[in-house]
């Protein structure tokens, strides 16, 4: 086993840094937590279509690179480590682009494919209900045939960047008849379509980044629906393992990591510098300890990928972990800047550019976004272990 990357990905790695070093020099935006899912710029994604960057691992015949799943982590990482303000592709680049290279028709990977690839269409997810989260195939949300069109009417919840999305992939129940899993259907349609309603939801940091969706009467054309009919179901347990598969729930406080072991070089207690303290080393050096640890899993997810198979309890493994150790990360910034660490980014006596307030109370999400630690442990015990189903 070589854990090293080949010169050839270091480069790339360099390439990335160096790229988003001089968006740094040049003031183009601040480093944030969470900016995969919160950082909603369209200029930056305008940037980083032009380097090629989205689509990295599509076929080269649609427009990607069909470069490997551990370069477009390589990519990720470095994103997530200078905190850039990504929100507006990520979806689209890391799951949803690649199920209409998957599932879709040769017309709609030529129609929505390049479209994602220039970095203009800032996708969300409408899988979520009120009453289907963990449980998503018991989904209410309705797409009638009518002629050439289906109808859907529903409601989506938890929809990220709902306010900023032009686009939706969204699963909705195409057969009432069929048991629960059978059917349903994913489509990928415009949100600017007559009778979608985004409300957005304030969050526990008082921030708004996800929202609920009505549908009322929204007619799309058939030629929406991606992959089989019916078999939605199966298409999305497959994307999730995508969505599971990322950095970014081990690396997206990275910001706050760095500025925390700024922050103790630079501030005495005691006469002394924080970073001089045996405890507070302690407590950096094991947070150093899981992270590493957590790019391994992240690694080896990336590794299956190429070898051509979805990761599925690998990736469950890691971002069940990786939600972990982000917990872990934000207790140990309160504990490190004290009270302090709990004031909001407008109080003028707010240390770390109030990552820390922002990534304690986010972080109680952070188990629950993209499946739940519990469903990831359950299907760490089925897949994995081969312990029965309950
Ligand atoms: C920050 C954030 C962003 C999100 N973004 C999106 C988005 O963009 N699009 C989208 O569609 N959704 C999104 N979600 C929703 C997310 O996918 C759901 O919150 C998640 O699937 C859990 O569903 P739920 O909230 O309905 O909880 P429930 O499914 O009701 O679960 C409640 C509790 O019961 C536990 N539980 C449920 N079933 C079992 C079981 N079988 N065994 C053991 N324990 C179980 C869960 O682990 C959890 O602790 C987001 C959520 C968050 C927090």
């Amino acid at each position: 086993m070589d854990f090293r990357l080949s010169e050839e990905q270091e480069k790339f790695r360099q390439e990335v840094r160096d790229f988003l070093e001089d968006e740094l020099r040049q003031g183009l935006w601040e480093p944030s937590c969470d900016a995969w899912i919160m950082g909603h710029d369209p200029e930056f994604t305008k940037r980083v279509a032009k380097k090629g960057w989205i689509g990295l691992t599509w076929p080269k015949e649609y427009g990607g690179q069909g470069r490997s799943f551990v370069d477009r982590l390589i990519l990720t990482e470095e994103m997530l480590r200078y905190g850039a303000p990504a929100a507006c592709h990520w979806f689209a680049d890391r799951q949803i682009g690649g199920a209409i290279v998957h599932y879709g028709t040769e017309e709609q990977k030529k129609e929505l494919l390049p479209m994602i690839l220039r970095g203009e269409a800032y996708v969300g997810l409408g899988m979520s209900e009120p009453d289907a989260g963990s449980d998503l195939a018991s989904l209410k949300t309705r797409a009638v045939e009518d002629g050439d069109y289906y109808v859907i009417d529903g409601q989506k919840t938890w929809t990220s960047g709902g306010s900023h999305m032009n686009w939706i992939s969204l699963v909705a129940r195409t057969d009432p008849d069929a048991p629960k899993h059978r059917g349903i259907s994913e489509f990928f349609f415009e949100t600017s379509l007559p009778g979608v309603t985004a409300v957005p939801i304030v969050d526990i940091t008082g921030g708004v980044h996800f929202n609920e969706v009505f549908f009322e009467n929204v007619r799309i054309p058939k030629k929406c629906l991606i992959g089989e009919k019916n078999r939605g179901f199966y298409q999305v347990l497959n994307q999730l393992d995508y969505e599971r598969s990322g950095m970014e729930r081990l690396m997206a406080n990275y910001p706050l990591f760095e500025a925390l072991i700024q922050y103790t070089k630079e501030t005495k207690r005691n006469g002394k510098p924080l970073s001089e303290e045996p405890v507070i080393r302690a407590k950096l050096a094991q947070l150093q300890i899981g992270l590493e640890i957590g790019r391994l899993h992240m690694y080896r997810v990336a590794t299956v990928m190429d070898g051509g198979r979805a990761p599925n309890w690998e990736s469950s493994m890691s971002k069940a972990y990786g939600t972990a150790f982000e917990q872990h990360l934000a207790s140990t910034a309160i504990e490190i800047l004290g009270l302090y660490g709990q004031l909001s980014p407008q109080s003028k006596w707010v240390p770390v550019r109030g990552m820390a307030y922002h990534s304690y109370l986010s972080s109680k999400g952070y188990s629950l976004q993209a499946g739940t630690s519990e469903i990831l442990k359950n299907i760490l015990a089925l897949r994995k272990l081969e312990l029965p189903t309950q």
